[in-house]
């Protein structure tokens, strides 16, 4: 799981890692800067750095 805290209303939250991975697969040749993840708590949609992400998720080689 990926914490991750709302610029809005300041709670921290969990993304599913699994499902930020295969969006970053997906999305790989874009090569996007942030992911849009819903909080959870106000509904806002913030921008998650794809570089935080990929610190917190496993390794993988390519
Ligand atoms: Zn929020």
């Amino acid at each position: 799981m990926l914490n991750v805290k709302c610029f809005r209303c300041g709670k921290s939250f969990a993304l599913d890692g699994t499902v930020v991975a295969n969006w970053l697969e997906e999305h790989k040749e874009e090569h996007p800067k942030h992911y849009s993840a819903q909080c959870h708590f106000c509904r806002r949609v913030i921008k998650v750095p794809v570089k935080q992400i990929q610190r917190s998720l496993p390794a993988k080689e390519d």
